[in-house]
């Protein structure tokens, strides 16, 4: 017998349901990746080509290969089964509109499908709030079911491998990207986590708001891709709740965005609010040159390197939605396409939450942007990181420059303060 492993955002050979599953039903295994124009990369293409190579090369010293092929996925994962003779696809099940789409088509192929679970901690809909309803609304008690929830045991990677003869795996591009903080793959994902659970885990609880310290593990786009399973971070990293709890964050939107699948297009919980249009300020916004300091500063990091300390996010979100009244959906879409963690739950769940259209229970709380800045860049380090012609500012002055008898030249004069 064989079955195709189709891959798509569970890019890893430790703690794969799908693949272990595989590998132990049928003799001849076809790992499978679609490079599919109908999934928007963004930035992420890169990222995701080097995730591809890796996994190739662990697939082959395995004894096995990653067999890539460009199309529709479904037209195409159905043309190599006839191809290969295979009766039976494992997949991860996912949770966006467009995964689920991908999951109907081709359970209407002539061929079993078989889902697994590996891309959060806790399957979506394996929780149901007590009094009633397809997903929990709020953190709090989901966070109680969460971590009371039994788990699966973490999957070794499958000890060999094989491909049916003479099936040809078919060309990787070359990811053309120069050297980035986030190489992409398993083996560098492993690399890092393992360092960070050494060396940063402990720190978590008092540094992850520090945005010049910038002591988060970094580990989004390798869970975005899942290069690293959830569920292993988890188990690795139970000592320390403060970081776990981001995890179920993560679990959380997941599971709203599977109850919830216009999460990126439509209130989840709508307030009436009409939003200013405002082309100037938004392009100012995306460009990092709204003249608020420690705005500019995160926008500009998320240009300079595919991603943004999360208290740079809160900041930057609620100044486009809040102080410039702004729809967060043109701060979402400008997000997702230069994040490399970006994600449609993640990403939306998140925007609507500071839009207070979200699952906040408190959506009206206050949120100054300078208050911030004092409170998590004290030293201005943040800014002088990212904002070059405001490095030469003393502390006091560097998140209000233009309280300077002389404001520095080149930096604008802010939109709203
Ligand atoms: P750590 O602090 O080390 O946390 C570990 C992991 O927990 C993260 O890698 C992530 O997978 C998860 N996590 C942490 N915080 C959150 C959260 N608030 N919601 C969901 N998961 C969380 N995260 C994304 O992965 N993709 C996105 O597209 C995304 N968009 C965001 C948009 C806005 C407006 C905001 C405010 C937050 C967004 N986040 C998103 C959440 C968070 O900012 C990032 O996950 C985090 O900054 C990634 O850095 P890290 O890996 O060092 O996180």
């Amino acid at each position: 017998e064989t079955a195709i492993v189709l891959f798509t955002r569970d890019l890893r050979v430790h703690d794969h349901p799908a693949l272990a599953a595989a590998c132990a039903r049928a003799r001849t295994v076809v790992p499978l990746f679609v490079l599919d124009p109908a999934v928007p990369a963004g930035r992420r293409t890169g990222f995701l080509l080097e995730c591809l190579a890796d996994l190739r090369r662990s697939l082959r010293s395995l004894g096995g290969d990653l067999v890539v092929r460009r199309g529709d996925t479904v037209a195409e994962t159905a043309r190599l089964a006839r191809e290969t003779g295979a009766t039976t696809v494992c997949a991860s099940a996912d949770v966006s509109a467009l995964a689920r789409r991908r999951e109907d088509r081709l359970a209407a192929e002539r061929i079993e499908l078989l889902l697994f679970p590996g891309v959060t901690v806790v399957p979506p809909g394996a929780l149901l709030p007590s009094g009633g309803g397809d997903h929990y609304r709020v953190f709090t008690p989901y966070w109680r079911a969460w971590t009371r929830h039994p788990r699966r045991p973490v999957e070794p990677p499958p000890a060999a491998l094989r491909l049916p003869d003479e099936l040809d795996p078919g060309p990787l591009p070359d990811p053309g990207r120069a050297a980035s903080p986030f190489p992409g793959g398993e083996s560098a994902a492993r690399r890092r986590a393992d360092a960070w659970l050494r060396d940063g885990l402990d720190g978590y609880a008092a540094g992850h708001d520090d945005l010049a310290g910038d002591r988060t593990s970094r580990l989004s786009p390798y869970l975005r891709f899942g290069c690293l399973s959830p569920l292993e971070l988890a188990e690795r990293a139970a000592r320390a709740e403060d970081f776990v709890r981001q995890l179920c964050w993560r679990d959380f939107h997941h599971q709203v965005a599977y109850a919830f699948p216009d999460l990126n297009r439509r209130d989840y919980r709508p307030r009436g609010r009409t939003w200013r249009r405002d082309d100037d300020a938004l392009q100012a916004w995306r460009e990092g040159l709204t003249g608020l300091p420690i705005v500019d500063a995160g926008l500009r990091q998320l240009l300079a390197e595919g991603w943004m300390h999360n208290r740079a996010r809160l900041i930057t979100a609620a100044y486009l939605v809040r102080t410039l009244g702004i729809d967060w959906r043109a701060g979402a879409r400008h997000f997702f396409e230069h994040l490399l963690d970006g994600d449609v739950a993640d990403n939306s769940g998140n925007w609507q939450w500071v839009a207070g259209t979200g699952n906040d229970s408190r959506p009206n709380r206050a949120f100054n942007p300078l208050r911030q800045a004092a409170r998590f860049d004290p030293s201005g380090d943040y800014v002088r990181r990212y904002v070059p012609e405001l490095a030469g500012l003393p502390a006091s002055a560097i998140h209000e420059p233009w309280r300077l008898p002389t404001p520095p030249p080149g930096y604008p004069s802010p939109l709203a303060s």
